[in-house]
C-alpha cells in the first residue's frame, strides 16, 4: 500500500485542519522533486496492491507532474496490474481532458470532495465549487471511472435535517459507487475555530447531529450502499481496498510532507512542514509497535468495519485467545449493547457504531 500526500489546495476551506496550503508553481515543482527523491530512496520493489493520492487536492497538480510521480512509483515498486489507484479531487479542479488524462495515467478510482450539495453550506464551508459544479463533475467523471466516491459532511453550521434529506437525495440520483460521511469537527487553527470561539458559528445541537447521523446511516443502505465501516458505504465490491488495508493492519509506505508509514513493527512519519520537507526530509520514528499495541490496534481498527474481527485470526497473529486478553472488555460492551459475538466474529452493534470511540478506548489495555 502506498499513500502519496499532495499538500496543495486552490484555497483553504474554513473548517480544514489538514496539512494543506495554497502554493505557487515553483514550490509545487520543488515538492515533486523532493517526493520523487524520497520514492527513489525508499523504494524496495515490493508488490503494491493499492495506491492513494490524497491531500490537499492532488488534482491541483498538472497531468505532467502526476505522471512523474507515477513513473517513479513504477520504477521503484512492482505495481500490481489489478492495483486500486485512487486520486482525490475537488469539483471545479477537473475538466474532461484532465479526467481522461488521469485514466490514461492508470488511476481507476476517483474520490470527490463534494461535502455538500447545498450552495449556502458550500459557501459557509469556504469550498471553491457550487452544488451544480459538483453534480457536473460527478456526471462527467462517470464517463471515465467505474469507481467514483463522494465525501459528504453533516453537522454543519446552519444545516438542518430537512436540508440534509435533500442532499442525500442527490446521492440517489447520481448513482455513484461509494460514499464517505464525516461529522464536522471544529479544530484549532481553522477559521471555524475562531468563529466558534467568538460564538459566531451556528452549529446544530448534539441531538440534531445524532438525528442527522441516524438519517444518513439508515438511508444509504436503502439506496444500495452497504455500510462496511463506521463512516463508509459502498455498492457491492466497491469497498475501498486501500482503507480496508489500514483497518486490517497492512504495511504501508507514506510519501510526502507529514505522511505516515508502517512496516509491520515501526511507525514513522515525515516532517509536516512543506518547505522543510523540500529542503531536507528526515523521517521521525513515532512508535515501535509492541505486541500489546498491535493487539489493541487489531481490535479497535478491525472493529471499525461492520464485518468485525475474527477470534481465529487474533489467535493466529498473536498466539493468544482474544477472550483471554480482552474478555472483560468484550463482556462489558456486550452488556452495554455495543458489541456482539457471533461464532468466530466480534463486531459492533448499530448502537456500538455510533458510540465507537467509547468501545475503542476500552480496548486500550
Ligand atoms: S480542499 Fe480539502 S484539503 Fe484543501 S483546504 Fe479544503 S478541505 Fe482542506
Amino acid at each position: 500500500m502506498i499513500y502519496i500526500h499532495i499538500p496543495f489546495c486552490q484555497r483553504k476551506c474554513n473548517y480544514c485542519a489538514f496539512n494543506s496550503k495554497v502554493s505557487d508553481a515553483t514550490e509545487k515543482n520543488s515538492y515533486i522533486d523532493a517526493l520523487i527523491k524520497e520514492i527513489n530512496l525508499r523504494g524496495d520493489e515490493s508488490t503494491v496492491e493499492t495506491i492513494y493520492f490524497g491531500g490537499g487536492t492532488p488534482t491541483t497538480l498538472t497531468l505532467n507532474q502526476l505522471e512523474k510521480i507515477i513513473c517513479a512509483l513504477n520504477k521503484n515498486f512492482r505495481v500490481d496490474k489489478q492495483a486500486e489507484i485512487t486520486i482525490e479531487a475537488n469539483p471545479g479542479t477537473v475538466n474532461e481532458n484532465y479526467l481522461r488524462g488521469l485514466k490514461v495515467l492508470g488511476f481507476n478510482r476517483l474520490s470527490l470532495g463534494v461535502q455538500s450539495f447545498d450552495d449556502e453550506l458550500l459557501k459557509i464551508l469556504g469550498r471553491i465549487h457550487t452544488s451544480r459544479a459538483a453534480i457536473e463533475t460527478i456526471t462527467l467523471a462517470k464517463n471515465f471511472f467505474a469507481n467514483v466516491s463522494v465525501d459528504l459532511m453533516y453537522g454543519l453550521p446552519n444545516q438542518t435535517l430537512q436540508s440534509l434529506r435533500h442532499e442525500v437525495n442527490h446521492i440517489k440520483n447520481l448513482d455513484i459507487q461509494h460514499v464517505s460521511i464525516y461529522g464536522l469537527e471544529v479544530e484549532e487553527g481553522t477559521k471555524f475555530f475562531e468563529l466558534a470561539r467568538a460564538d459566531n458559528l451556528n452549529l446544530p445541537d448534539e441531538n440534531i447531529c445524532a438525528d442527522m447521523y441516524d438519517f444518513i446511516t439508515e438511508t444509504l443502505p436503502t439506496l444500495g450502499y452497504n455500510r462496511y465501516e463506521i463512516s463508509n458505504f459502498a455498492k457491492k465490491n466497491f469497498e475501498s481496498r486501500h482503507n480496508c488495508g489500514y483497518w486490517t493492519g497492512k504495511k504501508y509506505f507514506g510519501f510526502g510532507a507529514g505522511a505516515h508509514s508502517f512496516d509491520g513493527k515501526l511507525r514513522t512519519s515525515n516532517v509536516r512542514d512543506v518547505a522543510t520537507y523540500i529542503k531536507n526530509n528526515v523521517p521521525i520514528v513515532e512508535e515501535v509497535v509492541t505486541n500489546q499495541a498491535a493487539m489493541e490496534e487489531f481490535c479497535f481498527l478491525g472493529l471499525r468495519m461492520t464485518a468485525g474481527i475474527s477470534a481465529k485470526t487474533f489467535k493466529y497473529k498473536f498466539g493468544a485467545s482474544i477472550f483471554d486478553v480482552f474478555g472483560a472488555v468484550i463482556d462489558k460492551n456486550i452488556r452495554r449493547g455495543l458489541l456482539k459475538v457471533d461464532g468466530d466474529k466480534i463486531f459492533l452493534t448499530a448502537r456500538g457504531m455510533s458510540l465507537g470511540n467509547e468501545v475503542f478506548t476500552d480496548f486500550l489495555l
